[in-house]
């Protein structure tokens, strides 16, 4: 080299993500993650409580980052994307506005009785065996009740204090797992047993709605609407649908049409060729045995 040698200096690549304005920890979506999970731990991860992240959206709180998994804004799609270096097709993927099974989805509410649904479900195990603990976009649903990997039933509510989780208004910095009242660990909550019967039952349900999606049907056929009165088919005297029963409430329904009535399922006016669906997939299942309970209803679900 002599003393009059040129210099080229080049920004590398990794030097240029260094004076990047991302957010400074990346957080890589997890299998089925609800967007609203995952924002919450991309909030703890760059020290920020969640309650308080929803500034950067501009938005008010309250269940900011449950309504976002609902509708998420062009706006707010673009930010994340911009400073979290997620893909926006991944963003999207991760909400439920696309899904045809919305009115399954338990309904937002931040309170309520404890015999009432709560927004979101867990599977305790599952948050153990996960390397950052997260929520599932099925445990939005209300028609799941159990895990399928762990065969425990789902629970909907902190087991010390009672409270639904409220991630979205943890004002510490605090794992989501963690209660947002009492800060009880989630994951030590006791296992939930759930009859193989039922759980076979669940499978069914969730089979039906599968087949009915992939064949165009489920917005023109009345599943939804019987899988919605599902109480008043275990219990006349219910007003009650299914988005609005606790956990607990709907696995005792579902061990009740799982052991006694299922054509509540099959019945009705629909064209002949998705109820022949229908009963083929729950024949295997042996739930095909006539109702046996009597008019005034076999229990209550509530
Ligand atoms: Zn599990
Ligand atoms: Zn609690």
């Amino acid at each position: 080299m002599t003393g009059t040698a040129e210099f080229a200096i080049e920004v590398q690549s990794h030097y240029q993500e260094i004076h990047s304005d991302r957010w400074p920890v990346v957080v890589v979506p997890q299998a089925d993650e609800l967007l609203s999970s995952w924002l919450n731990r991309l909030a703890f991860a760059n020290g920020i409580a969640p309650r308080h992240f929803a500034d950067v959206f501009g938005i008010d709180g309250g269940m900011w980052s449950a309504r976002l998994d609902l509708a998420l804004p062009d706006g707010a799609a673009r930010l994340l994307h911009h400073y979290s270096g997620v893909a926006r097709d991944t963003l999207a993927a991760m909400t439920l506005a696309q899904d045809e099974r919305t009115r399954l989805l338990l309904p937002l509410r931040q309170t309520g009785h404890r015999r009432r649904s709560t927004w979101l479900q867990f599977c305790p195990q599952c948050l153990t065996s996960d390397l950052a603990p997260y929520f599932r976009r099925r445990w939005r649903m209300a028609t799941s009740i159990s895990c399928p990997m762990h065969g425990c039933g789902l629970r909907d509510r902190c087991p010390s204090c009672g409270s639904g989780t409220a991630a979205f208004d943890q004002p510490g910095l605090i794992p989501q797992h963690h209660c947002a009242t009492c800060h009880f660990d989630l994951r030590t909550a006791a296992k939930v047993s759930v009859k193989a019967a039922t759980r076979r039952f669940e499978r069914c349900l969730h089979d039906m709605l599968r087949m009915e999606a992939a064949k165009g049907f489920l917005t023109k056929s009345s599943l939804i609407a019987r899988l919605l009165s599902l109480p008043t088919a275990v219990d006349p005297r219910s007003a009650r649908t299914l988005i609005n029963l606790s956990s607990a409430a709907r696995i005792r329904c579902f061990d009740q049409i799982a052991e006694e009535c299922h054509d509540h399922l099959t019945a009705g006016t629909e064209a002949s060729q998705i109820i022949f669906w229908h009963q083929r997939i729950l024949a295997p299942v042996a739930l095909l045995q006539p109702c046996n309970r009597s008019a005034s209803g076999c229990g209550s679900v509530s």
